[in-house]
């Protein structure tokens, strides 16, 4: 009480403290998934300190955790392992939701008259996004129109597929005084389009303040909560963000296990050293793993780099956005740390750059468990490279409903080479991941997408690659376990004693369905992260 009337902070901790020290029972009548693989079952679990320390058939443990003083929670629905989505952006998907509310909009009139009356400020900017495509005459905003109704503040409608973009002319004026933006802007209509209008975006981010990227992080937090999503990878992290998950860690309000990989372009390795360690002192769900490196583009805007060109491009390779030579150098110098690298490649002809860069680093891609991320497009001679050096491969099932052009890029004799999941899952760790805001945070679309691979949506990429469908519980296991340790921790993704007590309640058993498409409707019903924050603030 003395404490707690001098400094209320100091109290609330106090509180915390007993609360994570009182042992908490947790039992389901219909039953507690530990581990999907090998599948282990039980009826109560006894968490201590956020730690599973014990299983039981009965519900005892749930008796047991009352009689030591704790507290007892029982559920007649399912409890299972959270996810965990060891690639996303939290950032951008905050960002999105915030200035989406628009995109539905049916016409362009009502769209500038939407913002008109409720404009979406960040900054001083004005922003929302959009979908011509939804519209009668199929015409997108113009900088004349959004002149009329803002004369006088910055203007940006972002398209639903994020690469393109509208300004006014205020707009565009700011846009274009700022260095590196303008080789891709129409300035007669104010379009601009793919890495001037990633530019734009980041411009306006960074000058809105450590407040509003908060406010973002918090949004993407509470869609991964809800989506039974507890523990997540930043695959790609710059300072300013770093510094505002540490100020949400310490105010407790950083809610998911946050695993962060640096992009190395202001801040150098040692730093990064630094803040690897640092983190294990002093944060609670913060964790800064290594480096994130970008090697090629995509297979949309064709920028993934390809052995072969492009189909439907056929002088076009894609782009290298680093040599060999620079990534040797990088990989090694994260390498010699001890510490995590993730590379990015997506086509054939950047993941033969990785692997030949992982060949030098020999047993110590499989020991520091150095991930590939996408690995979209895999050759058959680089099975047997990957089947030796054993990297993580941490790929986008859900990239398969959504590319819904990919045989053209790529054409159908390369098609067998696509999202090879089942066989690359026979040779190495697979994990699942959305890249969210990429591809939706929900997992159980993206559990659905790998073991049905487009065969209800008609597909072309589903005939020639129906052998690569992974069963549900090869799924859930790469969602779960093998995610973890994308994330280098093997506390993570079971309830087995010793690891963290992440669990989700769902309405259905997920491993009894039979049916995919029943995957998608499975609810989650509540997590271990709302219920131990309502038990602490009791
Ligand atoms: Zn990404």
């Amino acid at each position: 009480d003395i404490y707690c009337g001098i400094n209320n902070l100091f109290c609330s901790f106090i509180v915390k403290v007993l609360v994570l020290h009182t042992p908490i029972g947790v039992s389901s009548s219909k039953g507690i998934i530990l581990s999907y693989k090998p599948l282990v079952e039980a009826k109560s679990l006894l968490i201590i300190d956020d730690v599973v320390a014990s299983y039981s058939d009965s519900n005892k443990l749930c008796r047991l955790a009352e009689e030591l003083g704790g507290v007892c929670i029982e559920t007649s629905d399912y409890i299972v392992p959270a996810f965990i989505d060891p690639h996303v952006h939290p950032e951008s998907l905050g960002f999105e939701t915030e200035i989406s509310i628009t995109m539905e909009i049916k016409n362009r009139y009502e769209l500038y008259e939407a913002l008109r009356k409720n404009p979406i400020y960040v900054g001083e900017w004005i922003l929302a996004r959009f979908d011509h495509l939804l519209y009668s005459d199929c015409k997108p905003p113009t900088r004349r129109e959004l002149d009329d109704i803002f004369p006088d503040k910055p203007v940006l409608l972002i398209h639903r597929s994020g690469h393109f973009g509208v300004l006014n002319t205020i707009g565009l004026r700011i846009a274009s005084s700022h260095s590196g933006i303008g080789g891709g802007i129409d300035y007669e209509n104010g379009f601009v389009f793919e890495k001037d209008l990633m530019l734009i975006r980041e411009h306006i981010l960074n000058r809105a303040g450590d407040e509003f990227m908060i406010k973002l992080l918090d949004k993407a937090i509470e869609q991964f909560v809800l989506n039974g999503v507890l523990t997540i990878g930043v695959a790609g992290c710059d300072t300013k963000l770093l510094n505002n998950l540490k100020t949400m860690d310490v105010k407790d309000n950083l809610l998911l296990r946050t695993y962060v990989y640096m992009i190395l372009d202001k801040i150098d390795i040692k730093e990064i050293v630094r803040e690897y360690v640092l983190s294990r002192l002093m944060y609670r769900k913060l964790r800064v793993n290594g480096v994130k490196v970008i090697l090629d583009g995509a297979l949309g805007p064709r920028t993934a780099y390809l052995s072969k060109p492009y189909s439907d491009e056929p002088t076009n390779n894609g782009v290298l956005l680093i040599n060999r030579d620079d990534l040797y150098r990088i990989a090694m110098s994260v390498n010699e740390y001890g510490l995590q690298i993730a590379i990015h490649a997506i086509g054939d002809a950047a993941l033969d750059i990785v692997l030949d860069v992982f060949e030098h680093l020999g047993t110590d891609v499989e020991k520091l468990q150095h991930r590939i991320e996408h690995a979209s497009i895999v050759r058959d001679d680089q099975l047997e490279k990957i089947n030796k050096l054993k990297p993580i491969l941490v790929v986008q099932p859900h990239f398969i409903l959504s590319d819904i052009w990919i045989h053209e890029r790529v054409g159908e004799d390369r098609l067998k080479y696509v999202y090879r999941f089942k066989t690359l899952s026979n040779i190495t760790t697979l994990a699942f991941s959305t890249d969210a805001p990429v591809e939706p945070v929900n997992p159980w679309r993206t559990i659905y997408a790998a073991a049905c691979r487009g065969a209800y949506e008609s597909l072309p990429i589903y005939k020639h690659t129906m052998s690569e469908k992974m069963n549900i519980i090869e799924a859930l296991h790469s969602y779960t376990k093998l995610a973890g340790l994308a994330l280098r921790d093997n506390r993570l993704g079971t309830l087995l004693p010793g690891c963290y007590a992440d669990f989700i309640i769902v309405d259905k058993n997920p491993i009894e369905i039979r049916e995919p498409r029943d995957l998608l409707d499975i609810r989650v019903l509540g997590n271990s992260v709302k219920i131990i924050k309502e038990l602490t603030k009791n």
